[in-house]
């Protein structure tokens, strides 16, 4: 599943005309297979064995140029670094208060709010974003183990 979305993203560079660099390639392919939404960092750390002439900021202009082409959105979050999304269609996020960590799911449903929303104050919708505040499973197994 994850090998169609790289080929598709490397489709769309190729489209809109983007060069595919090695890289851009590796960047997109870490975007892909990571599920926990990276910051420019994330990714810097994960790929500079790889790439030892990459700084954060070559990272952060590559995502700046997939943002441009749809590829991927970016997540801000007030002060904190923006974190990075595959674009995968509509979906929301739950997001843990403790780690920080972004998890994925999927609720149709919230199209109908955007009708009703656009019916009660005549705006044109653009989009929405939903995001829900918790604590993941793997901080609930760390905060059990501390109070034993
Ligand atoms: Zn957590
Ligand atoms: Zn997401």
């Amino acid at each position: 599943m994850s090998e169609m979305h790289l080929k598709d993203a490397l489709d769309t560079l190729k489209t809109t005309g983007v060069r595919i660099t090695p890289q851009r390639h590796a960047i997109l392919e870490y975007l892909i297979q990571s599920m926990i939404h990276p910051t420019a960092d994330d990714i810097y750390k994960a790929l500079c064995d790889k790439f030892p002439n990459m700084s954060v900021a070559t990272v952060y202009n590559n995502l700046r140029v997939f943002r441009e082409v749809g590829l991927v959105k970016e997540l801000t979050y007030g002060d904190a670094a923006s974190r990075f999304d595959f674009v995968t269609g509509d979906h929301y996020h739950m997001i843990c208060e403790c780690c920080g960590k972004i998890v994925d799911f999927h609720y149709p449903g919230l199209n109908e709010v955007e009708q009703f929303a656009s019916q009660v104050t005549g705006f044109e919708v653009n989009s929405h974003r939903l995001e829900v505040y918790g604590t993941c499973p793997d901080c609930l197994t760390a905060g059990a183990k501390k109070v034993e």
